[in-house]
């Protein structure tokens, strides 16, 4: 059994869709990762009726609910009056919590507004979430059947409370069952082609299957139950990763840290102690920009014109075999750099071709890795700036296969 958890974000301009709610996403992810059920999202506006009523219906029906928002000096700020309210718990104030409001400001030379003496202002029985980050404190309260945790909006602030304070609390009080999370992140395979390859695989009904599309990624997600041994787990995932292996470049949950496509290629130009060159055509140097953290990355061009950089470079111009100029410029770049890998993009295709949404644009990629050469190309769709950003991340891709 997972304990039921509600997540309530407080604030006009939360309803009113000036801030996206990114804390609830955020504390969701979080709470499933811990093992409850998260049931539901509310919102509520700078309204104390609605406020009340809506903390008296969660404290009945959920065991736990994570409250961001309206902890501030201002009058607009009404969640922890809602909450004295709501449940007859008059606000206390608490010196310690003024204590570290007075530090904070004393600390950035700034006078103490008088307003601020309201956040140090805590439901009776509440138990105070320090912020070392901010002013507002967080606090805890158990009403009814709810463990109720209140978090300042900001989301900074609210994630170094959670991450610091709550989450080891919540471990302690309740009894989770962990499930285990594998996500397979894969790049250049959209997420029905991966579902057509997949569709033979035959599950048992106790693990779920999801996808997700993410910037630069597509995720197969694989949700096994709290009590699954290893070896039940690496045999399953090992089911997809032969169907997708080409395509995958990071594996979460199976114990090692991974990162997004880019992080993962750092990471193995790092620890292969390899360098690399690069000239850049059409993505007009979003590569060397993805590369940025990287000091593999030796040299980085960009060349508006494959003419004016043949000439640049010696090399005959032609477009009839753009695979053999693009060898031709690897060869003849390669003098002028210690780089262990080279890699150059060329595009074949009109001005138009590149604007147009409609049209395609064929787009190589040539690299050469420990002499070798490998040439990719694919014809790209999409408006500029798409076909850009695609381009870029396919040349990284192709890095990728072959480090
Ligand atoms: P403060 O002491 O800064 O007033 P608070 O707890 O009162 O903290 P709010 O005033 O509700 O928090 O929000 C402060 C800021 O935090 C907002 O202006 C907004 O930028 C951000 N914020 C608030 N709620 C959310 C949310 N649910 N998701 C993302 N950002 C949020």
């Amino acid at each position: 059994m997972h304990p039921i958890l509600e997540i309530l974000s407080q604030g006009e301009e939360i309803i009113t869709g000036q801030t996206v709610d990114t804390n609830s996403a955020w504390l969701a992810h979080q709470s499933v990762e811990l093992g409850f059920h998260v049931s539901r999202h509310t919102a509520v506006g700078d309204n104390l009726t609605d406020l009340i009523k809506v903390l008296t219906e969660i404290s009945q029906r959920a065991a736990c609910c994570i409250c961001t928002g309206g902890l501030g000096p201002t009058c607009d700020d009404l969640t922890t009056e809602a909450v004295a309210q709501a449940f007859g718990l008059p606000l206390l104030f608490d010196e310690e919590a003024f204590n570290q409001i007075t530090h904070f400001y004393a600390l950035r030379n700034r006078r103490m507004p008088e307003s601020n003496r309201k956040q140090a202002m805590l439901p009776t029985s509440s138990e105070r979430l320090d912020n070392e980050w901010g002013t507002a404190p967080g606090f805890a309260v158990h009403v009814n059947q709810c463990w109720f945790i209140f978090l300042p909006g900001v989301p900074t602030e609210m994630r170094n409370i959670f991450l610091a304070h709550v989450k080891a609390k919540l471990v302690n009080r309740f009894p989770l069952q962990v499930k285990t999370l594998v996500t397979l992140r894969t790049f250049g395979i959209g997420e029905s082609e991966i579902q057509q390859r997949l569709h033979a695989i035959q599950l048992p009904d106790d693990i779920q299957l999801g996808f997700r599309a993410a910037p630069n990624e597509v995720q197969v997600k694989l949700v096994f139950p709290a009590d699954s041994l290893p070896e039940y787990i690496y045999a399953h995932v090992a089911l997809y990763t032969q169907e997708l292996a080409e395509f995958i470049f990071a594996i979460d949950g199976l114990g090692k840290e991974t990162g997004d496509l880019f992080e993962t290629i750092d990471a193995c130009m790092t620890q292969k102690n390899l360098s690399m060159a690069v000239i850049e055509t059409f993505s007009q140097g979003l590569i060397a920009s993805f590369c940025g953290r990287g000091n593999w990355l030796l040299d980085a061009q960009y060349h508006h014109s494959i003419k004016n950089l043949c000439t640049k470079l010696n090399v005959t111009f032609q477009m009839d075999n753009i695979c053999l100029l693009a060898q031709e410029l690897v060869l003849a770049f390669k003098v002028h750099t210690d780089a262990d890998i080279i890699l150059i993009q060329l595009v074949a295709g009109t001005a138009e071709q590149k604007r147009d949404k409609h049209q395609l644009l064929d787009v190589h990629t040539m690299l050469q890795v420990q002499g070798h050469f490998y040439h990719h190309h694919k014809a790209l769709a999409g408006d500029f700036k798409n076909k850009q950003h695609h381009a870029a991340c396919l040349a990284l891709d192709w890095l990728r296969r072959h480090i």
